[in-house]
């Protein structure tokens, strides 16, 4: 895990900018041509020996047909070659699910399959048996005991729900940035003020960039050009420091109208929702103006094709949204930094219950916010969330079943909808009261450890066993 430290450098002059932003065309257009080629399934495989592929370019004398030094393209090999793998990662975690809720499978299928997506926790993923899985090849291990057929049915399976979670290939659209290695940049300082020079496509050359402020750069950098102020930024990775596990269990119920509540009933950042609501506005309103733009555009196409130009070109330009949008984003950002630190540093935990990230989408729903907004809050809570596990080195077993967890008594363990109004939990039976919220944290954490109730355990299923639970207790 890594963590990203940003360093700002001051305008450049326009033979500079031409410099750099020449070196990042190069760099992207040779990227774009590498995830074109290698992005093919027969050439999969090479994810799990990047470094031979760039060996036998070299030996196979390999120059870059858009200018860029040897070092330069091996980079952006890399990069390319990471992008595919980032890619395909991510759809192994979808296709996981599906397989996992597909009932049409028997266990030993279900094992083969499994198998073809596993990943080794230290040498990595054999690509090999992801690419069996596309190509058809029929490959297996002693520990198998399936049929030729049955192997053959599941791969077809499994190739099914790549291509349907893939999307589509990875390109580089826009010039934005390239990577350097060590070798390709010199820091010094001249006064108080430090410098870094960096390669161009030019061999023996190099650009020499004034930095805002002062920071120990060292190893492999990105620099990002940032055209409207003339000026790039330098992206350095390093190991974020780790600290050994807490003693705790904890269970956290994720919201929004604040990031979360755990289970000792503490709301984190309550001004979140107001943060959330103004960005889901926002888009909304935006969206809503940009549809009626797009209706006049076309209306005036034919009458006034001028006119229709500087509509789409002053109103419909996509830089001043996303600009705008920044600002709403990098709010509801710092609430969900703030949330995380607090919660993680105050109570330690060494595991933590929580839900499917797919729930919030009806939470968000019911409050009225936009589907990109719910989009987005996933996709950061999740990345936060394993950051800093990371750091706290804290166990993650994946979300836990959240099914009834704010239906459910903590108490007496009776199970009803009327259980909860709003935000109010008030057990039917027992009397018990509490934010409802609380309640759900609380049932959550007492997920972790449940072997009858697993994260794959059907809805109906979960009802059952906890009302079954409940007469027990009575009986007793
Ligand atoms: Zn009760």
């Amino acid at each position: 895990m890594q963590q990203t430290v940003r360093q700002k450098s001051l305008p450049l002059n326009s033979e500079k900018w031409a410099r750099i932003t020449e070196t990042a065309g190069a760099y992207a257009r040779q990227k774009d041509a590498f995830l074109v080629e290698y992005g093919h399934i027969k050439y999969l495989h090479y994810l799990s020996e990047k470094r031979k592929l760039r060996d036998e370019l070299v030996s196979a004398g390999f120059t870059s047909p858009f200018g860029l030094q040897a070092r330069q393209w091996k980079l952006a090999l890399d990069d390319a070659l990471f992008t595919l793998e980032r890619q395909f990662e991510a759809a192994v975690v979808e296709v996981k699910e599906c397989l996992y809720r597909h009932e049409g499978l028997t266990d030993e299928e279900k094992h083969y399959a499994s198998w073809l997506l596993y990943k080794h926790k230290k040498h990595g993923r054999d690509w090999k048996r992801i690419q069996a899985i596309f190509t058809g090849k029929d490959i297996v291990s002693e520990e198998i005991n399936l049929d030729a057929e049955g192997r053959a049915k599941v791969r077809k399976y499994l190739k099914r729900v790549f291509r349907r979670v893939l999307g589509k290939k990875p390109r580089v659209k826009k010039a934005r940035s390239f990577t350097v290695d060590q070798q390709m940049y010199r820091v010094f300082a001249v006064g108080s003020r430090q410098y870094i020079a960096v390669a161009t496509l030019t061999p023996g050359e190099r650009v020499i960039i004034p930095l805002a402020g002062v920071h120990a750069i060292e190893g492999n950098l990105r620099v990002i050009l940032l055209p409207d102020e003339r000026a790039v930024e330098i992206h350095l990775t390093r190991e974020p420091q780790t600290y050994p596990p807490g003693e705790e269990e904890a269970g956290i119920d994720l919201g929004v109208t604040e990031v979360f509540t755990d289970d000792t009933g503490r709301k984190y950042r309550p001004e979140y929702g107001e943060a959330l609501q103004e960005m889901s506005d926002h888009i909304l309103d935006k969206s809503r103006k940009r549809g009626k733009l797009r209706a006049l555009r076309r209306k005036f196409l034919e009458q006034d094709p001028n006119k229709a130009r500087r509509i789409l070109k002053h109103n419909l330009g996509l830089i001043k949204q996303t600009k705008r949008n920044k600002k709403y984003r990098t709010r509801c950002e710092n609430e969900i930094n703030r949330a995380f630190n607090e919660f993680y540093k105050e109570r330690r935990p060494k595991i933590i219950a929580y839900e499917d990230l797919a729930h919030l989408r009806g939470k968000a729903r019911s409050k009225g916010l936009s589907r990109k907004v719910s989009g987005w809050q996933r996709s950061i809570i999740k990345e936060r969330l394993e950051y800093k596990n990371y750091i706290y080195s804290v166990a993650d077993p994946g979300p836990v079943n959240a099914a009834y967890s704010s239906q459910t008594c903590p108490m007496c363990g009776w199970v009803d909808a009327k259980n909860r109004r709003g935000d109010v939990f008030k057990c039917q039976k027992c009397g018990f009261a509490a934010d409802a919220d609380n309640v759900a944290a609380l049932n959550l954490k007492s997920r972790l450890h449940d072997k009858e109730i697993t994260r794959y355990t059907p809805y109906k299923k979960v009802k059952e066993i906890l009302l079954e639970r409940y007469r027990q207790k009575q009986v007793s």
